[in-house]
């Protein structure tokens, strides 16, 4: 068996640098607790920022679902018939974001893939910012497009890379296309340095050099917003940028990804995006589901979650003040810097019985190691305080530099 005898080497070299990662089974629905391995531990590790993961009413769609509709898809929805559950989706997404149409993807990383690669290709080029999640990174190499990457959230770096994308190519270049298609790729809120995006004088920018915009609204949908459609709608720029996307698995509580955007857009991917194309339809109770959070999210209860939420990322910014006057997100990076560091001291905080997940290369460079704090509306206010204490406590410890965001945002 060469092939163990070198995944041992590699697995060893991963534990030896602190960058091994293992499954932690837990006994217990999602939660603002978890039992794992015998301990109930207070759950800050979950993106169901507004608890409704286990919440009556999306369970309630998702049974009702499964009595009309069974549990499996029976294959892609071009092939076997398109189930209603997700026309339904489809349409509740359109009506919550302001959009023509909408499209529901399995996953948001197949969102990704399957996006942006039917719509570029190599004559193309695509600009990422440098954070942006795995997904997109993985879609702009499997696209074949031309990639740059700009400096975080930096838009002066970005008006340089426009630039160069779009200067004008003399007839004697031998390139084919005078003028590539540009697509620029962010994400809404930075779920990994928690931190927003400079969304306005973004899409004034990309305008101007008449280049596409694609927003990853994951970590905003659901909590930005009077209705909470995400940063793009709050911000009033959401019918200005070409592709939004997001997930059905973070604030919404269920599972999936979608695409909103022109009836042009969803017409096109149906017939181009290979993730849609080639793969089954998520089951039906899923799509239901996912439907009642979309609906949910919008009603005051729903409302009252988003406050309830809020209310909480004051109270720990208010122990751990974002730096530069930033507003503070849901999610709060600790940052220790070395790996071995960061695992250390999520073994202290576990002791302590709290959940809190060490992020590690590759997730965040190499010497970023961090633990990440979620809060969720389903928590209590008392977990919050205990968290904040017995940080206070522990972190001087672990680290030499106190709680330290990521570099402040451009104005
Ligand atoms: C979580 C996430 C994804 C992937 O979504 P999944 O549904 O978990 O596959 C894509 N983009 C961003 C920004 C995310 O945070």
């Amino acid at each position: 068996m060469r092939l163990n005898s070198l995944l041992e080497t590699r697995l060893a070299d991963l534990h030896a640098a602190g960058l091994l990662r293992e499954l932690r089974r837990v006994d217990s629905p999602t939660g603002p607790h978890l039992q794992l391995g015998g301990q109930r531990l207070h759950n800050f590790a979950s993106n169901d920022y507004l608890g409704l993961a286990n919440h009556p009413v999306l369970r309630e769609a998702a049974i009702k679902a499964i009595e009309r509709f069974g549990i499996g898809s029976g294959g892609s929805r071009l092939m076997g018939g398109s189930l209603a559950p997700h026309h339904e989706l489809e349409a509740a997404l359109a009506d919550f974001k302001g959009t023509e149409a909408a499209l529901s993807f399995a996953s948001g990383y197949a969102t990704a893939v399957g996006t942006i690669s039917a719509l570029l290709g190599k004559d193309d080029v695509i600009i990422l910012d440098k954070l942006v999640h795995a997904s997109l990174v993985d879609a702009a190499r499997l696209c074949g497009a031309k990639i740059r990457v700009y400096k975080h959230n930096d838009l002066a770096d970005l008006e340089r890379i426009l630039q160069w994308a779009t200067r004008p190519r003399p007839a004697s270049s031998g390139e084919r296309h005078p003028r590539p298609n540009v697509l620029v790729v962010t994400e809404s809120v930075f779920s990994m340095d928690g931190d927003g995006v400079p969304l306005r004088e973004m899409v004034a920018l990309k305008e101007r050099f008449g280049a596409w915009l694609m927003l990853d609204e994951a970590h905003a949908t659901g909590l930005y917003g009077e209705r909470g459609q995400g940063l793009a709608n709050a911000q009033g720029v959401a019918d200005r940028i070409e592709i939004q996307m997001g997930t059905l698995g973070k604030a919404l509580g269920v599972s999936g990804g979608y695409i909103v955007g022109s009836r042009k857009l969803v017409d096109y991917l149906v017939n181009r995006a290979r993730s849609f194309i080639f793969s089954t339809a998520p089951p039906p109770a899923v799509a239901a589901a996912a439907t009642a959070a979309v609906r949910y999210v919008q009603t005051p209860a729903g409302q009252a979650l988003r406050h309830q939420l809020w209310a909480y990322v004051r109270a720990l910014a208010s122990h751990f003040p974002p730096p530069g006057g930033r507003p503070p997100i849901a999610i709060f990076p600790v940052i220790v810097g070395d790996e071995a560091a960061a695992v250390a001291l999520f073994a202290a905080l576990r002791e302590r019985g709290f959940f809190v997940p060490a992020i590690r290369y590759p997730t965040v460079a190499r010497g970023a190691a961090r633990l990440r704090i979620t809060l969720t509306a389903a928590h209590a206010a008392e977990d919050i305080t205990a968290l904040a204490d017995t940080l206070r406590l522990l972190l001087p410890r672990f680290s030499q530099r106190k709680i330290d965001h990521a570099p402040p945002r451009p104005t």
